[in-house]
C-alpha cells in the first residue's frame, strides 16, 4: 500500500473533518445492519437517512464489552473464511474475549499505526527498535510492526526483552536505533537493569521513544513521573499511543505532544459522562468509539472503560483531527470529589514517585452528606507539605487535603483497616483492596 499521510482526512479543515465524519457514519450504520446479526436487531429501527447530524448518531445505543462476550458470533461482520487472524484480547478488565481479523483489518490496522507514527515524527530515515509482544493476548507488536514499515523506517523486533539484556546491548549498540517502541515500565526496568551492569543505555543516542499501554502524562499533559524518569534515563523524547484491539485503531501524541491525535478516516470518537451524554471538550469521561472501515467485527459506539477527555483547540503540528489527553485510568476505579473525576491510583503514583516521602495513605470516605471524600496521610517533613499538595494538584488537577503524619501512625490506621495498601476505600460499607 502506497503510504501518502499527507492525504489523511487529519490535515483537512475541521468542517471538512465534520461533513465526512458524518456521511461515513451514515454509511458505517448502512453496512453494519447488512453485515452484523448483532446490529440488525440492536438498530432495527435506526434508518441512516434520519441520522443528518452527529446528535442522531449520538443517539444510537453504546455497545458494551458484555454485548461482545455473551454473543461475540453474531458480531462477525464477514464470512468464516474471510478471517485471517484470531487474537485473544484481556483489555484491560483481565477477561479473554476472542476477536477476528480480516486482511484487509490487517491493512487498516497498518494504516492507522502508520498514520500515528508519522505524526511523532518517525520517517524512513529511522531506525525502530519493537518492544513490544507479538504473542501473549496482544496485537500490539504485529500493528507497531506493520505501521512502522508502512513509514519506510527500518524495523528490528526484539520483543518484551526485559530479560535479554545481552542480546538486547548489542541491538542498541550495532543497530543504534533511533526509535523505540514498548511499555514504559519495561523500557524503565531496561534502562535501571542496564545501568545496573555497567552499560548506559543514554549513550546510544535513542532520539524517541513511543511508550504504550500505560500512561506519561498528567490530566495537565505534562509529563508524570514515569514519563520524566523515561526521558531522564534513556536521554530521548517520549510520546504516548493508545489503542484498544476492539477497536483496531491507534490515538499518538504528534511532535507537539498536546493530546494524542485521532484519525477521523479510521474511527470517530466521542467522550461521555457516566448518564452516557458527551461531555464539553476538556471534560472527562469514558472513551466511547465507533471505528470505520473494519470488516471482521464492526462496532458502533464501543464503550471503553478507558477515562480521558478531549483536548481542545487547533495543535501547531496542522492536523485537525480530535485529540484525547492521557488515559486517566478505568471507568470502574473512579471517583467523584467535588464533582470532579478523580483516580486515587494516580495519586499514589504521584506520592510513590517523591522519594521524600517515607510512607503514605489515601483513605477514600463518604463526607457528611454521602459524597465522595479523599484525605491524603504523609509521613514527610512538614516543609514538604507545599510541594506535595502541589504534586497532587498535578495529578488530579485539584486541590486535595494532605495531612502531615508519621510511620507508626500510618501503619497503625492500615492495621485497623485490615487492609495493607496505600488506598483505602471506607465508602459506604467497603474496605477495599487497592494498589
Ligand atoms: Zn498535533
Amino acid at each position: 500500500m502506497d503510504f501518502r499521510p499527507e492525504l489523511s482526512w487529519e490535515f483537512m479543515s475541521a468542517d471538512e473533518i465534520a461533513a465526512r465524519t458524518l456521511r461515513a457514519l451514515r454509511n458505517h450504520i448502512v453496512n453494519v445492519k447488512e453485515c452484523s446479526a448483532f446490529y440488525r436487531s440492536v438498530l432495527s429501527q435506526a434508518v441512516p437517512d434520519d441520522i443528518r447530524s452527529i446528535d442522531d448518531f449520538t443517539k444510537l445505543p453504546f455497545t458494551e464489552r458484555d454485548n461482545m462476550a455473551e454473543q461475540s458470533s453474531r458480531f462477525l461482520g464477514v464470512d468464516p473464511s474471510h478471517i485471517v487472524e484470531t487474537v485473544m484480547t484481556l483489555g484491560t478488565t483481565g477477561k479473554p474475549l476472542p476477536f477476528v481479523l480480516t486482511a484487509g483489518d490487517l491493512d487498516r490496522i497498518a494504516f492507522s499505526n502508520a498514520l500515528s507514527m508519522h505524526s511523532m515524527g518517525m520517517t524512513p530515515a529511522d531506525r525502530v527498535l519493537l518492544l513490544s509482544s507479538l504473542d501473549r493476548f496482544s496485537m500490539d507488536g504485529m500493528s507497531h510492526y506493520r505501521g512502522a514499515i508502512m513509514t519506510g523506517a527500518n524495523v528490528m523486533r526484539i520483543g518484551v526483552g526485559t530479560t535479554m539484556h545481552d542480546l538486547l546491548q548489542k541491538y542498541l549498540q550495532f543497530f543504534r536505533p533511533t526509535i523505540l517502541i514498548g511499555v514504559p515500565s519495561e523500557l524503565l526496568d531496561i534502562a535501571i537493569d542496564s545501568r545496573k551492569n555497567g552499560f548506559d543505555v543514554a549513550a546510544c543516542k535513542v532520539q524517541k521513544a513511543i511508550g504504550i499501554a500505560e500512561s506519561l502524562h498528567f490530566k495537565t499533559m505534562h509529563l508524570n513521573a514515569s514519563g520524566e524518569l523515561l526521558e531522564k534515563m534513556w536521554d530521548a523524547k517520549v510520546f504516548s499511543m493508545y489503542s484498544a484491539t476492539e477497536l483496531s485503531v491507534s490515538y499518538c501524541d504528534c511532535e507537539y505532544r498536546s493530546g494524542a491525535h485521532s484519525h477521523p478516516e479510521l474511527v470517530y470518537t466521542e467522550i461521555v459522562n457516566d448518564k452516557g451524554k458527551p461531555v464539553p471538550d476538556g471534560e472527562i469521561g469514558e472513551l466511547v468509539a465507533t471505528p470505520l472501515g473494519v470488516e471482521g467485527v464492526p462496532l458502533v459506539r464501543y464503550k471503553t472503560g478507558d477515562m480521558t477527555f478531549k483536548v481542545t483547540g487547533s495543535c501547531s503540528c496542522g492536523r485537525h483531527s480530535s485529540r484525547l489527553g492521557p488515559i486517566l485510568g478505568r471507568k470502574a476505579d473512579c471517583i467523584k470529589y467535588n464533582g470532579v473525576i478523580v483516580f486515587p491510583h494516580n495519586l499514589s503514583n504521584a506520592l510513590k514517585a517523591m522519594e521524600e516521602i517515607k510512607d503514605y495513605q489515601i483513605v477514600l470516605e463518604n463526607d457528611t452528606k454521602g459524597a465522595d471524600a479523599i484525605t491524603i496521610h504523609v509521613a514527610a517533613l512538614p516543609a514538604l507539605l507545599e510541594k506535595i499538595v502541589q504534586t497532587i494538584r498535578s495529578a488530579s488537577g485539584m486541590y486535595i487535603p494532605v495531612l502531615i503524619s508519621n510511620i507508626p501512625t500510618i501503619q497503625a490506621m492500615r492495621k485497623e483497616s485490615g487492609v495493607p495498601t496505600p488506598i483505602i476505600d471506607k465508602r459506604g460499607d467497603r474496605v477495599v483492596k487497592s494498589a
